[in-house]
């Protein structure tokens, strides 16, 4: 089979992550994205190209040799609800909307090593692309599970990347067992008589009930869950209905919490409503909780994580390849694939000095994309090795 050049792949993958840079969609919105994606595996000569897999998701699947495994790579193709700050001549064309995590350049890597197993071959059974549309809603994923990708594309493991800022270009980084956390949300409201602002006595009014609420959830990580466990519980909405000379009757409390055991989910969500119905009593209101869980936790698989790291010492330069310290209290909707079969999700660099994720200034550094397009296909031929 023919060698790719490498150089001419980089450029290639850099205008296909430019391009999609400049249209930036929203998720379960990813049409012309993966219109995009569908015409490019389709021009490599893939073998079934399936679109409309758990809405705008596509399923490519190139087969060599008589080998019965199959692996799964996967990317995420949706942007952000965020303006766009950077000034490169391909910012997003889409105001309000704009590839703030990196997706435009995971799209593209995957599509480098679908051209490059296309034209190279160098692998003994299936390997399935997976591009996946809605991850930043931890949604996409169960989308695509739910429309029968396990039977449909039958995959034994599966791999995926997210870009670091923080971690210079060209290293990489993984950690077997739990990497990436749980997601969970909540809506604590809080219900009383609200009144006029100047005879706070004649109804019961929740602001302030409210804001001792906001304090005393911060004790559940402080003095209620273990310290040996990592938990993050963070308010970031408190709406009222009250304005300036009218004392509210009702208040919204709103957040996020992150945890890496479903235990300590469940823990943090019991001692929530604790909470919340004993100072509703202390301040005669009522209280009610609801509590969702976005996203699950993302453990890596250790033989997975060790095949990774092989792999990755054949793309990267050995000092360039690392153990991640400590989890991420950060999540991600390839944790659902994981509920399947093993797999091992990595980061590449984006550059020590890159605007961090979800930044309205944040850009994909594109001299990662080659490493991760070469990681991809790496990992592809040592999982079906020829023999
Ligand atoms: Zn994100
Ligand atoms: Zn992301």
């Amino acid at each position: 089979m023919p060698e790719l050049d490498l150089e001419t792949l980089q450029a290639e993958m850099t205008s296909w992550r430019r391009h999609l840079h400049a249209h930036p969609e929203f998720g379960f919105e990813e049409v012309g994205t993966a219109a995009f994606v569908a015409a490019k595996l389709r021009e490599f000569g893939f073998d079934e190209v399936a679109e409309g897999v758990g809405g705008t998701g596509v399923v490519g699947t190139l087969k060599r040799g008589t080998g019965n495994r199959a692996i799964a790579l996967r990317a995420d193709m949706d942007a952000l609800r965020i303006a766009e700050q950077g000034d490169h001549p391909y910012r997003s064309q889409t105001p309000g909307v704009m590839h703030a995590c990196g997706h435009d350049g995971h799209t593209a890597m995957l599509l480098g090593a679908a051209k490059l197993l296309a034209a190279e071959g160098g692998f003994d059974g299936t390997v399935r692309f997976l591009f996946q549309p809605a991850e930043e809603w931890g949604k996409g994923a169960l989308a695509m599970l739910a429309d029968g990708l396990m039977e449909r594309f039958p995959f034994d493991e599966i791999h995926g990347l997210h870009n670091m800022p923080g971690l210079a270009v060209g290293q990489f980084q993984t950690r077997t067992g739990s990497f990436m956390s749980a997601e969970d949300n909540f809506e604590i409201v809080l219900k009383g008589v609200g009144g006029h602002a100047a005879r706070p006595h004649s109804g019961n009014e929740v602001l302030v009930a409210a804001c001792a609420l906001v304090t005393s959830l911060q004790t559940i990580v402080s003095r209620r869950l273990s310290p040996a466990d990592i938990a993050v519980v963070s308010v970031t909405e408190l709406l009222t209905d009250g304005t300036r000379n009218v004392l509210p009757g009702t208040a919204r409390i709103l957040g996020d919490a992150r945890s890496f055991r479903p235990e300590v989910s469940a823990e943090i969500e019991r001692q929530m409503g604790i909470i919340a119905q004993g100072t509703a009593q202390s301040y005669n209101l009522s209280a009610e909780l609801h509590y969702t869980r976005e996203f699950v936790p993302l453990v890596n698989d250790e033989t997975m994580v060790q095949e990774a790291f092989a792999a990755a010492r054949t793309v990267f330069d050995d000092g360039d390849v690392s153990v991640a310290r400590e989890p991420m209290t950060g999540s991600e909707d390839f944790a659902r694939f994981l509920d399947h079969v093993p797999g091992c999700f990595a980061y590449v660099g984006n550059g020590e000095d890159s605007a961090p994720l979800h930044n309205p200034r944040y850009d994909f550094d594109d001299r990662g994309l080659i490493h991760g397009a070469r990681y991809h296909a790496a990992i592809a031929r040592r999982r079906l090795s020829p023999g």
